[in-house]
């Protein structure tokens, strides 16, 4: 299975905390934060809406707006744009990983019909003897097109995965 279907490691992500503006929070009403950074060569110029709840005992306690999903948030994660930690897993999720696995066992279905070596990497092989030639032709484009899916899959998975090595 591909190595790069894993769970992200939150560690690797660039942070934003509320807690880090604690003390400018304490001293006005701000309802958004400036987020204005160049990651990966490009510009970013965008605001995140911040929200307060009462506290308890007097005051509030503030949060971000996940840029994305708009929940509450105390820690955004820069992906391309900050999102909370939700959002960072939904990149990664099972709706990510799932098809690719699927595209893998599907591919390698075939690869063992046709008698070829399990493994896309082992590339395309012959045309079994006595398989008909319209049979034969026909499962070839089914694997072209799964292997279509999977390149555009992994190419999505790979640009999300680039991006923990940044800061
Ligand atoms: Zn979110």
């Amino acid at each position: 299975m591909p190595a790069f279907a894993t769970a992200p490691n939150l560690s690797h992500y660039a942070k934003l905390r509320i807690s880090s503006y604690r003390e400018q929070l304490r001293q006005g009403d701000i309802d958004s934060f400036r987020a204005d950074y160049v990651h990966r060569g490009k510009s970013y110029n965008y605001s995140i809406k911040l929200s307060r709840t009462p506290c308890n005992y007097g005051g509030h306690r503030h949060w971000f707006n996940c840029p994305s999903c708009s929940r509450r948030t105390s820690v955004l994660y820069r992906i391309n744009t900050y999102v909370c930690r939700h959002c960072t897993r939904a990149a990664y999720g099972s709706q990510l990983e799932q098809p690719i696995d699927n595209l893998f066992r599907r591919l390698n279905a075939i690869r063992a019909r046709l008698g070829w070596q399990a493994g896309i990497a082992h590339g395309v092989g012959e045309r079994p003897k006595g398989m008909h030639r319209t049979t034969y032709n026909k499962i070839i484009w089914e694997y072209m097109n799964l292997m279509d899916r999977l390149l555009g899959a992994q190419c999505k998975m790979l640009n999300i995965q680039r991006y923990p090595h940044s800061k």
